[in-house]
């Protein structure tokens, strides 16, 4: 059974693509077979595995209709790790998509029957709600939703839940939300506490118990172009994504 997941949250800098390359490992590293998919026209999670932010075919030729996403799959240096990278183009996407026939449904369309040989697929999205986020929204399972430990934390999730129940409705009815994952917290300072203990008290049952520190190896990783647990394996943000890794897993 394959699970697709989207990393979702209109807000950017919150560590959508950290925890999309991070998380993407640390399931390849316990043995499943996993498919990173960048559909963010500023290709981080591709750059961050190593890859050129340019390369051809990418999502942008899948959506398109010129390449299938069998093309368009590469492998990255991490064992059971592939990964279909993104390519500037893909900023012209959110005007180009909405005038191609089933806009919403052509990520979903382009992985029926072509992912199967995958336990888990990640979508690395965009910073916006726009049309690349509803697709990969359609495409999906589940939504994890990287939230930043910082002030204001709160703001712009009741957007973002209010999209997917407009998505489920109309859409995607299966799509359920599998946490909400507080990112780069700073255990020394009262705010970050404040605000996990905030986010908790208003999402009960949805906030994953992991907590992602804030730690350097996590920020540096992406510029050797490997995810943290290659860059150093025994720090605190390894640790925290591969605990990550055992909570997705465990959900199936
Ligand atoms: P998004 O994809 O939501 O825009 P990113 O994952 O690119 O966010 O993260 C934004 C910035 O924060 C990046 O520079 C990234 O390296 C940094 N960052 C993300 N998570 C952590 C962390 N746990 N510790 C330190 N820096 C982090
Ligand atoms: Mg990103």
């Amino acid at each position: 059974m394959t699970t697709i997941y989207a990393i979702a949250n209109q807000k950017g800098g919150v560590g959508k693509t950290t925890t999309a390359v991070n998380l993407a490992a640390c399931v390849a590293e316990a043995g499943y077979r996993t498919l990173l998919i960048d559909i963010d026209p500023q290709a981080n999670a591709s750059v961050g595995l190593g890859l050129p932010k340019d390369g051809e075919p990418s999502i942008y030729e899948v959506l398109a209709g010129t390449a299938s996403l069998a093309d368009a799959v590469l492998p990255t240096n991490v064992d059971q790790l592939s990964v279909v990278p993104s390519n500037g183009s893909l900023a012209g996407a959110n005007i180009e998509l909405p005038r191609l026939e089933g806009s919403e449904t052509r990520l979903r369309e382009a992985l029926t029957g072509a992912v199967g040989d995958y336990d888990f697929v990640l979508l690395d999205c965009p910073p916006s709600l726009g049309p690349l986020t509803v697709n990969a929204l359609v495409a999906a399972d589940r939504v994890i939703v990287p939230v930043q430990t910082e002030y204001f934390a709160l703001e712009g999730l009741a957007g973002l839940l209010d999209t997917l129940d407009i998505i489920r409705r109309d859409l995607n009815p299966r799509l359920t939300v599998a946490g909400m994952l507080l990112t780069m917290h700073d255990g020394r300072t009262r705010l970050a506490q404040d605000v996990e203990r905030e986010v908790r008290r208003h999402f009960p049952e949805l906030v994953f118990d992991t907590v992602i520190p804030r730690n350097v190896r996590v920020s540096e990783a992406p510029s050797f172009g490997r995810p943290v647990i290659h860059h150093d394996p025994h720090c605190a943000g390894s640790d925290a994504y591969f605990e990550l890794a055992k909570e997705v897993a465990a959900r199936g």
